[in-house]
């Protein structure tokens, strides 16, 4: 059921990230640093693509953010990084663009809100202004509507129409409906203004889940553009993971979504990349694409009297990270890899049998030894001090052999 949705839409590229029509969803991120300060941008830009995001997208919103994306560009070009760069605009995009060719550029793609460029015959002309600088420099745009800033002329004219039927909508039903029409009439005037349709991916953010669902559920049935997929204002921690996983997890499932961005609040001094980190693993967990293997490890009970089981745990995730960067270049098949740590006899076995490679550890009234299964047979009996160096010691081995 995933598939034919994604692939009936129409592919973009952006940069050298192909999004739409069936490729891969890809991973995006956003930076929070100030973008006229282009070494601290272009630091996080770097670290955002190393931590897997595949394309980021910077706040232009000022005449210095503007003129710093080339530098910002440079700086990634010296580090070796082709990520493709995306611009956010509100307010004065059509200014900044026009003023600083360089920014229109060197920027991959544009994002427009067609609820922050203007009231009456000026969001009209901002918006054509906007989309002619991306038509003469041959660049995507993303028609990125979002609940907060929402076309409030489009609003009132639709509750207004609304009112006047005999069995009127609900609120919440009009408001997602102007959220639809926004993108969808930005697209088509886009297009008459000359913009390619490959040109074009749409999103409609809101931070309610199923509002979310709702909503990206009536715009994919309206249009084959390629989507951009997020909860917009996610939140903090937990929340905000909780939530962004939900409503993601419930759109991917109905193939809709091309790429996709977890926005999450980071806590104070943490780093940026959780979001990254987010978003890679609802794709994983969905089955849709692989990055990085996977540990099942059970969550413990009474049956499992010391953290060890925990700590070995703890060890096999840690080491799995800090080897698929290595492997990714070499063996990147290692991402499908199924790792099992388990805490007893009880379900131990089963589920190490069932992963690529997996080890089941004693619980309380077992033998002190543990059993290690590889696609299924039992190949070893670990016990010891050196059990987990002899466990990861196995892992590389296995990985190797997929080579
Ligand atoms: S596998 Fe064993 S230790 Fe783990 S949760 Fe099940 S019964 Fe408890």
């Amino acid at each position: 059921m995933r598939a034919p949705c994604r692939q009936r839409t129409v592919p973009v590229r952006v940069g050298t990230v192909t999004v739409g029509g069936g490729a891969p969803v890809v991973v995006q991120s956003m930076t929070n640093t100030d973008t006229a300060d282009a070494a601290a941008t272009a630091a996080q830009v770097a670290e955002l693509f190393l931590a897997g995001s595949e394309l980021v997208r910077i706040t232009v919103n000022s005449q210095e953010a503007a003129a710093a994306v080339p530098e910002i560009r440079r700086r990634l070009d010296d580090l070796g990084l082709r990520v493709p760069l995306i611009g956010d605009f509100h307010y004065n995009g059509h200014v900044l663009l026009t003023k600083h060719p360089d920014c229109a550029r060197t920027l991959d793609k544009y994002r427009i809100n067609p609820g922050n460029v203007g009231k009456g015959a000026a969001h009209d002309r901002n918006f054509a202004t906007m989309v002619q600088v991306a038509i003469d420099h041959d660049k995507p745009v993303r028609i990125g509507v979002n609940a907060g800033s929402l076309d409030q002329e489009l609003l009132n004219s639709l509750m207004e129409a609304n009112a006047k039927l005999n069995e009127p909508q609900d609120a919440t039903g009009v408001f997602l409906e102007a959220m639809v029409r926004s993108a969808i009439q930005s697209a088509q005037a886009a297009e008459e203004l000359g913009l390619a349709r490959d040109h074009i991916l749409l999103s409609v953010k809101i931070s309610r889940v199923q509002e979310l669902a709702r909503v990206y559920r009536e715009l994919a049935a309206r249009t084959d553009h390629a989507l951009h997929l997020g909860l917009t204002e996610a939140g903090m921690g937990m929340k905000g993971i909780v939530a962004s996983t939900a409503g993601l997890a419930l759109l991917l499932q109905q193939g809709i979504g091309d790429t996709i961005r977890v926005s999450l609040t980071p806590e104070p001094g943490s780093s940026r990349t959780q979001e990254v980190r987010v978003a890679q693993q609802i794709l994983q967990a969905m089955e849709i694409r692989p990055f990085l293997p996977q540990v099942t490890a059970c969550p413990g009970c009474g049956r499992t009297t010391s953290t060890y089981f925990q700590e070995l745990s703890q060890q096999v995730e840690k080491f799995l990270h800090e080897r698929m960067p290595v492997w990714k270049r070499t063996i990147p098949q290692a991402a499908t890899l199924q790792v099992a740590v388990m805490g007893c006899v009880v379900n131990g076995p089963g589920e190490s049998k069932a992963a690529h490679l997996g080890i089941s550890l004693p619980g309380t009234g077992e033998e002190p030894r543990a059993p290690v299964y590889e696609d299924g047979v039992q190949v070893a009996t670990l016990h010891g001090p050196t059990l987990a160096q002899q466990f990861l010691a196995r892992i590389e081995a296995y990985v190797e052999r997929m080579a």
